[in-house]
């Protein structure tokens, strides 16, 4: 019998969103894979075996074992789109919206993204790592194993390379400060016009492209990400308000001159053709899709980009209207969901929350919604090869949710669903 580092036993359901074909789509989307009285076993990190109880637990003795009778497992959920690293809050445009402002007349008279800007900056390094970090510790007992994070609040040379240098703070292997959700970390110095070039965004991307990317680009060689092999992406929020469709594709192209993967910030409130210049760059993810027209949707569905909605986003804005997930579906997109964590149009640290308002106003079934939590996830970040699912080989990211249905991760609201979580094989929550 083979000794191995940790064995979970007698899931209820073991769910293992298994795809060992890339990212899902149309009607394995409802495939969670599930094994009915299910087991893994984990050495080393990662998954060496998954099945039934009967022969796993026959084949292997653990350090650890963990009798899961009653309960579900599933994989660690992946958020692949967040701005997780920023100084200060945005209650008082709460409150200003509630009285009927819109988002973009905010950001138009110098609030919104401004704000963060200006509190971003002003903060010491120290205070930008411990506010992220309580963002991670929610997020973490929330199911949420790795997560993308993005810059972009600081919108010159020394804040972004400030704020890349407090996420490879908290990713540093063994380090003080090292967090156990794993991070990805986007560049987003395209994320506003910074204050210093107000009504001057060519001359502002000029700065980007000529400074702040050569700087990033230059900071990952030596970064904590570089020796994981785990990329550093380039986004742009293509946007009315922010970057034009001419101006997204020369920062991105600028990116990826550079060898940097890219994401774009897409039809969140204006279809300016954000998607099809995803497609037409190759890029691994388009976020958003609020707005994103029919023709659109088939240019993404006939690719490799894996569009990643954020429903949280909406239903903070109070809005009714919703990506539309379920033609997305039928078109044949792979989908993700992420939460958008941030201050302005997301203060939300929870995925199981964003699949319980993703099943309710854009249609999805519980299992669409955990694989677009987990593998679809895992893919929007370049990632699939490597986590998102419970199959042999993989990482072992795991989470034992209280309930013995993994479809609870969906129906409960306002609950935290997860028992316990484990990152690397190692128990972390
Ligand atoms: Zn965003």
């Amino acid at each position: 019998m083979r000794r191995v580092d940790l064995l979970i036993c007698h899931a209820n359901q073991l769910i293992t969103c298994a795809a060992p074909q890339g990212a899902k789509r149309g009607r394995a989307m409802a495939e969670v894979g599930m094994i009915p009285d299910g087991a893994v076993a984990v050495d080393d990190g990662l998954v060496v075996a998954v099945g039934a109880s009967e022969e796993v637990c026959a084949a292997y003795t653990a350090r650890r074992r963990v009798d899961a009778y009653g309960h579900a497992v599933c994989p660690g959920l992946v958020d692949a789109h967040t701005h997780v690293v920023y100084a200060g809050d945005r209650i008082e445009e709460f409150e200003q919206r509630l009285r009927g402002a819109s988002y973009l007349e905010i950001l138009e008279s110098g609030g919104g993204i401004l704000n963060t800007v200006r509190a971003t900056r002003a903060a010491p390094m120290e205070e930008l790592i411990a506010a992220a970090r309580a963002r991670l510790d929610l997020m973490l007992a929330l199911g949420t194993t790795t997560a993308e994070v993005k810059t972009g609040y600081a919108l010159d040379v020394a804040g972004e390379l400030k704020m890349l240098a407090a996420l490879a703070a908290l990713a540093e292997d063994g380090g003080d400060n090292a967090h156990p959700v794993e991070l990805v970390p986007t560049f987003l110095g395209a994320h506003a016009v910074s204050p210093e070039y107000r009504g001057r965004p060519d001359a502002y991307l000029d700065s980007v492209i000529e400074q702040m990317l050569p700087a990033a680009t230059a900071w990952y060689r030596d970064s904590p990400f570089a020796r994981r092999k785990v990329p550093l992406f380039c986004d742009v929020f293509c946007e009315r308000g922010a970057f034009d469709i001419w101006q997204s594709e020369r920062v991105l192209r600028a990116a990826q001159a550079l060898g940097m993967p890219v994401k774009i910030h897409a039809d969140e409130f204006s279809a300016l053709g954000g998607a099809t210049l995803a497609v037409e760059l190759g890029a691994v993810s388009a976020d958003h899709l609020d707005v994103t027209p029919p023709e659109e949707i088939s240019r993404l569905a006939a690719s490799s980009t894996v569009g990643v909605l954020l429903p949280a986003v909406n239903f903070h804005l109070g809005s009714a209207h919703f990506a539309p997930a379920r033609a997305m579906l039928d078109a044949g997109m792979a989908i993700a969901l992420a939460t958008d964590l941030n201050p302005g149009s997301a203060p939300c640290p929870s995925l199981p929350l964003v699949m319980a308002i993703a099943c309710r106003y854009q249609k999805l079934l519980p299992a669409e919604a955990l694989n677009a939590c987990t593998i679809n996830a895992a893919h929007a970040l370049g990632l699939g090869g490597r986590i998102g699912s419970i199959e042999v080989g993989k990482q072992a990211d795991l989470l034992i949710l209280k309930q013995p249905d993994y479809r609870h991760l969906a129906y409960q609201l306002g609950i935290n669903p997860v028992a316990s979580v484990i990152k690397r094989g190692r128990p972390v929550i």
